[in-house]
């Protein structure tokens, strides 16, 4: 918590490593773009945005304050199909998965962004930011009387994206939201009406239409943080057009840097391959949660790949996952119930090396592989310690705090319960239990640990005697 310095980020923009210096000093301002809420998000989304949530979590923990931006993008080309599609207003359709949206986050533990503004909540200044764009000549109206980006006139077009423009057919022109590198061409900010977009429109001093998707993370984040601002995220995948179009739109209006350090996560794969509906390996956060997997799992799952590396996710990781999270509370509970001694000076050495080590892994680029590492060879060490009763209860709740802060950045373990109760009837099993065993009347308590299992209470023997808890179904 004390040291905000050592901080350093791979960045798209230069394709390498940067020690992260902010604007201003202790302040972090952030772009993430959101979800286009024509459907329910999918685990990649939510790759993207569980990325953006340990990024703006290691923020804190380093004592930034932190503003993040996250756009709802509910006026687009696929908005517009799906309502049109489902025969319902654009609000019915964008209203339902935003909801279905928020309620995932709360799922899967993601801190709230300071803002999340919607495309349709901020048509003027999207318009003001097209204008601006034509009175630089930057933007020129067609002959189906939308108005395009002329990319010729911005002489850093392709900066990001590390594109050779020479190519490029002077004029030609695209009007969808996406497309490929291949085809980068003069893009639409505003559109004509026109058939396809039925009652969604708004009536503008550029005409009847709507804003492009780019134009509107472009006038979105610089409403919220200025016209340059630190960190901008989102998936490789909108590396282009969708970014690059945002600096062409952003830095042509302002001749300002738009954003200092761009910042993209990998893709995810479901069990080795490209997620499709069509495939069957197409999952949203409720199929996994509706097949009963615990949503800490599957936050854990997403997180535990370094951002920058395709992600691979699989059933049989999120048993893994499951099993992991079960360590860790364990570990937890067994601090909790620490009262050994000795080793105090040992293990303050040891809590030190694995501190520093997670710090510095999580610092250099989010290493969240490396900084992972570092917490299993904790846990296993203090394991050793509990077994032979050499933990201290001072000492046991220091480090049990220890972790407690490291899970604000993790956020899988959450409160430990204190003391969790057994009902009468289970409670008096254990009792029956405890007698059979000092009877060394093994079958007897065998058996009994056995009924125990059945009513969800898990039986163990340890150094320090009984013990016993409560496994959630
Ligand atoms: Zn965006």
């Amino acid at each position: 918590m004390k040291t905000q310095e050592n901080i350093q980020f791979f960045n798209t923009l230069t394709r390498q490593k940067e020690k992260f210096v902010p604007l201003e000093k202790g302040t972090v301002r952030m772009y993430t773009c959101g979800l286009t809420v024509y459907d329910f998000g999918h685990i990649g989304n939510f790759r993207a945005f569980l990325f953006e949530d340990l990024l703006r979590r290691w923020f804190e923990y380093r004592g930034y304050k932190v503003t993040q931006v996250m756009n709802i993008t509910d006026v687009d080309d696929r908005t517009i199909k799906a309502s049109r599609n489902q025969g319902v207003t654009l609000e019915d359709i964008t209203n339902r998965y935003i909801k279905a949206f928020f309620d995932d986050v709360e799922t899967l533990n993601i801190e709230k962004a300071e803002y999340y503004p919607k495309a349709t909540e901020h048509i003027p200044e999207m318009v003001a930011l097209i204008k601006k764009l034509v009175d630089k000549s930057y933007a020129y109206r067609g002959e189906d009387g939308s108005i395009y980006y002329d990319i010729s006139k911005f002489k850093d077009y392709g900066k990001l994206a590390k594109m050779k423009l020479g190519e490029l057919k002077a004029g030609a022109r695209v009007k969808v939201d996406e497309y490929a590198k291949e085809e980068a061409q003069d893009f639409a900010l505003w559109k004509a009406w026109d058939e396809g977009d039925g009652d969604v429109y708004w009536q503008t001093e550029l005409g009847k239409g709507r804003p492009g998707w780019h134009i509107e993370c472009s006038a979105m984040s610089m409403r919220y943080l200025g016209e340059t601002f630190d960190i901008h995220c989102g998936g490789v995948d909108n590396i282009f057009p969708h970014h690059e179009n945002e600096i062409a739109q952003s830095e042509a209006a302002t001749g300002k840097k738009f954003v200092n350090y761009w910042l993209h996560n990998e893709h995810l794969l479901v069990e080795g391959k490209k997620m499709a509906k069509r495939l069957g390996n197409y999952f949203t956060v409720k199929d996994l949660t509706a097949k009963g997997y615990d949503p800490r799992a599957i936050r854990y799952l997403m997180l535990s790949t370094h951002y920058r590396q395709q992600l691979n996710f699989t059933f049989e990781g999120l048993e893994a996952a499951k099993n992991t999270l079960e360590r860790l509370t364990n570990l937890a509970r067994r601090l909790q119930d620490a009262n050994g001694s000795g080793d105090d000076e040992d293990l303050r050495l040891l809590a030190d090396r694995f501190q520093s080590s997670f710090e510095e892994a999580m610092d250099d680029d989010l290493n969240i592989n490396i900084a992972l590492a570092a917490l299993f060879d904790f846990i296993r060490d203090i394991n050793n310690y509990l077994d032979k009763n050499r933990v201290s209860s001072q000492e046991a709740k220091r480090i049990y705090d220890m972790i407690l802060r490291f899970d604000l950045v993790l956020g899988v373990i959450g409160e430990v319960k204190e003391q969790q109760k057994l009902s009468k009837e289970a409670e008096e099993l254990v009792r029956k239990r405890e007698e059979a065993r000092q009877a060394k009347d093994w079958k007897e308590a065998d058996k009994l640990r056995e009924q125990l299992k059945a009513m969800g209470v898990i039986v163990e023997d340890t150094a320090q005697g009984v013990k016993w808890r409560i496994e959630k179904h």
